[in-house]
Parts: structure tokens; sequence; C-alpha cells
């Protein structure tokens, strides 16, 4: 048996930014962070060692991020939590008694029950896993034809990156236009020309009914239209739930989606100080629609980590985690698309009143550098009192940190009439002309239609 004062369950994002941020918060505190594997992959990378990485090895999260600053870390499993007793039991048989815990057990890739063959040797989920992926780098080294089921933006990295090493892709999304849950159709569509032009196969507005197989290997996918596509492998992109069963097994809440029920400071509803949970695992409501969510990003486990890390003993009204602003980023080759917030069809579909206006200038100035690429910017904003709900950027590089930007601008809600004295930094090499700036420009569309 072993006292500790802050104990972690999982090393992925949120445990990992947990525990840094809870040690440098509270330096005196001893933290100890429990995870089940020896070595922990870069999430977000994971789509790219089909592709530009040689492998899951030069994806790898170090551990000197925590061992420098102070926090232990345990490779082993925690079967059981006992809250009454504030103890962890692990596989190995050591028990933790912990002051503090912090669940940021993560999520797993979800293979659907309903679809026939999903059982099929050769056909593969995402995980978060380099013993799994590593083994299914060398099954797939010997297919040829791949089909990857589902085209959020795991999907699409994956499968443009199987092109690359020159693997015979489609990629198959129900929906009308792919990518549709964060963008809005006209960008989804800029999206699959890209992909089509670099040679991925894409099959749109059909759904894969089943996947068939001959003596127990993948032979293709039936459309529900009843045409068939051979293939070698398939790849099942099609989401991930919440790993919480060793928390329900210990009667902690979880929500009608099988999260965590937590607080706006993470902590465990109803009501515990001492149980936090965070990442993939935890509770998520969206910023704007205020309603539960499912949306699953590094970027706010992180956020949600930290919040939980600073407010771990002592509460600060200036620090709650207020809501998932959805914000991320893809690249198709060298353009690269950025979403932030509410999507205009989602803002309807909710019964939100918006207006919507859209700019495409060139991010830089001039625009005929050798790398300079066409941005544009839409946003989404309150009919009545101009706050920025959501932004959709479409451009290069520079699009990722943009649409963060725009995330911060939805997180202090920021009114579209602020954008037009907000004050920019420009510069010929690196961003669009102080006149014609994207994200300035599809504002004052936005003024000018709120005064007709
Ligand atoms: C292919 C892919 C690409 C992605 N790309 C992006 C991106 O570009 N941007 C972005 O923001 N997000 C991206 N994501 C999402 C992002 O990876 C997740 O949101 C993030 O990993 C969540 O971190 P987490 O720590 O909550 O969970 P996880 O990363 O799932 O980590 C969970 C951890 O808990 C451990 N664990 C679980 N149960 C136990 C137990 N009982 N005992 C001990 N340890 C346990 C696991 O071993 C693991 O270490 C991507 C996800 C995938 C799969």
């Amino acid at each position: 048996m072993r006292k500790v004062d802050v104990l972690v369950v999982g090393g992925g994002a949120s445990g990992l930014q947990a525990a840094i941020t809870t040690k440098s918060t509270y330096p005196e505190k001893e933290v100890v962070l429990v995870r089940k594997e020896q070595q922990v992959l870069i999430p977000c990378g994971i789509p790219y060692i089909f592709g530009t990485l040689n492998g899951t090895d030069q994806d790898i999260l170090s551990d000197k991020l925590l061992t420098s600053v102070g926090v232990e870390i345990v490779i082993d499993e925690i079967v059981d939590i006992k809250v009454d007793e504030h103890a962890c039991h692990t596989k190995e048989g050591e028990v933790f008694i912990y002051g503090k815990l912090i669940l940021a057990l993560g999520s797993i890739p979800t293979r659907p029950k309903w679809l026939k063959g999903a059982e099929l040797d050769n056909v593969f989920t995402i995980p978060k896993n380099k013993v799994y992926l590593d083994a299914m780098i060398k099954k797939i080294s010997s297919t040829k034809r791949i089909v990857v089921i589902g085209a959020g933006f795991i999907g699409v990295e994956v499968s443009d990156e199987l092109n690359k090493k020159d693997f015979e892709v489609t990629l198959v999304e129900i929906e009308k236009t792919i990518l549709s849950k964060a963008f809005d159709e006209e960008f989804g569509k800029i999206a699959e020309e890209h992909l089509r032009e670099r040679g991925v196969n894409l099959v749109v507005g059909e759904g894969v009914a089943e996947i068939s197989g001959k003596d127990g290997k993948v032979a293709g996918i039936i459309l529900s239209s009843g045409k068939k596509i051979p293939a070698d492998a398939v790849v099942l992109s099609m989401g991930y739930v919440p790993n919480t069963e060793v928390a329900a097994k210990a009667q902690i809440e979880l929500n009608e989606f099988g999260f965590i029920r937590t607080c706006e400071y993470m902590r465990v509803l109803p009501c515990s100080n001492d149980i936090v949970a965070v990442g993939d695992c935890a509770e998520k409501r969206d910023f704007v629609t205020r309603k539960l969510d499912r949306t699953m990003l590094a970027s706010t486990a992180c956020a949600e980590a930290r919040t939980a890390g600073m407010n771990l003993y002592t509460l600060s009204p200036c620090k709650p985690f207020t809501g998932t602003i959805a914000i991320y980023s893809t690249a198709i080759g060298d353009h690269a698309f950025g979403t932030a917030g509410i999507t205009e069809a989602r803002a309807i579909q909710e019964d939100f009143a918006i207006i919507s206006g859209s700019f495409t200038g060139m991010d830089t100035h001039p625009g005929n550098l050798s790398h300079s690429h066409k941005q544009t910017v839409k946003l989404i904003v309150a009919a009545d009192c101009g706050m920025i709900l959501g932004g959709e950027v479409y451009g290069g590089f520079s699009t990722g940190e943009l649409t963060n930007a725009i995330g911060f601008l939805i997180q202090n809600r920021v009114t579209v009439k602020a954008l037009l004295t907000m004050q920019i930094g420009t510069q010929p090499l690196l961003t669009g002309s102080p006149a014609g700036y994207p994200l300035i420009k599809a504002a004052e569309v936005i003024v000018k239609k709120m005064r007709l």
C-alpha cells in the first residue's frame, strides 16, 4: 500500500497536462501518474505514422516532460477504484491511497456492432496504442486496396497518408460532404477537391452496408446502394467512445453518452472535492449550444487538464472551464482547413438567429510569392448582438494559428463590430495585407448585412 498526494490515472494528453499543471501549481505535492503503456504516442501524430513519419517510433511522447518536473510515472493499470476508501487497486497488486484522484482515462475507437464484417481479419481501427498500430502497419504492408470508412478529420488524414505510401485508398462518407461535423458544405467541397487531386477515391453521401469477406479476411465493402468496392483492408474511422468502465464500476456517475459527469472545475459530480475527470473521459458541454457534446480533442483535453490542475486544492472563480469550443485544423497537402465554434448549418439547426459572412483574400502581400495561398475566412455571428459564434478558415499554413485566434474571440464573447477596429500586425511574407485582412473583411461583410 502506498500513500500519494495526487494520483493521475492515464498518460495521454490530459493525464500528462494535469500532472504537469498540478505539480507546477502545488510543487510541495507528490504527483504519481499511472498509465498502461510503456510508450505513449503523440495522438495527433498518429495519422502521419502511415506516410510522412517512419512508423510509430517517430511519434513518441517524451517521458521527460513529466520526470523533469518531478512527476513519477508508474506503468500499471488501475482495475478498481474504492471511492470511500480513497483507494485505487492496480493489476500488479499495488494499492494507492490518494489525497486527490485525477481520472484521465481517455477514449477508445468504436467498432460498430451493426456493421456486418467488422470482425473480419484486416479490419482495423485507430486506437492510441503503439503495439496495435505497429502490428497494423506490418499487416497492411502486404495489401494494396484500402477502404477508410468515415471522413472526419482522422479518416481524412489517415486516407491522405496511406495514399502517400501508394496504397489505393477509397474514403467513404455517409454525409453530403466530408468533414461535415466541423465545416460548412463549401469548405467540405474544397477539401474533397484537394483529396481527389492527390489520388484518394471518394464516395460521399453514401454509407457502407457491410464489409464482405472471403476465408475470414476482408474482400471488399458493399455500399447501401448495393455497389461493391473490392478491398484488402478496411480502416474504421467511425468515432471514439469514452473509456469509463473502471469509473462506472466504482459507481462514479456517467452521463447519457458515457462520459464522467463533471462541474466546470472538472470535479466529478455529484459533489466530489477529491476526484476530477479530464480529457476524453470527461463530460463535455458545447460552449455555444450549452448542450452535452461528444467532441474529443487533445487541445480541449489539455485545457480541461490545466483547469483541473490549477483548481485541484483551491478553487478560483477566474479559472473554470466554460464549455468546449471545438477548435481544430487539418491539412491536405499544402492546403489547410481550420474551424472554431459552431458551423452555419448547425447554428440554423439549433435555432440560433445568425448572420454569416465570408471573405477571400491572400495570406501574404503581395499575394504572388512562392508560398502565397488564398485565405478564406467565414464568420458566423448572432444576428441580435453580433457575438461571434463560429469561424472557418481555408488557407495555407497560417490557418491553424488564425483559427486559434478566432477560437479566443468566441471564448471571450467578442462581437463582430469589435473586429472592425481590431489592431493587427501584418508582414508581407507572413500575413495578408493590412487593408485586405480576410478576418476583418469578413467582419465588414457581416456588419453591412446587419445594417440592411
Ligand atoms: C488518430 C488521431 C488523431 C488525432 N488528432 C488530433 C488533432 O490533430 N488535434 C486534436 O486536438 N486532437 C486530436 N485527436 C484527439 C486526441 O488524440 C484526444 O482528444 C486525446 O488523446 C485525449 O487525451 P486523453 O488523455 O484524454 O486520452 P487518451 O489519449 O485516450 O489517453 C488515455 C490514457 O489513459 C490510460 N488508461 C486508461 N485506462 C487506464 C487504467 N484503468 N489504468 C491506467 N491507465 C489507464 C491509457 O493507457 C492512456 O495512457 C486525435 C485522435 C486520434 C485517435
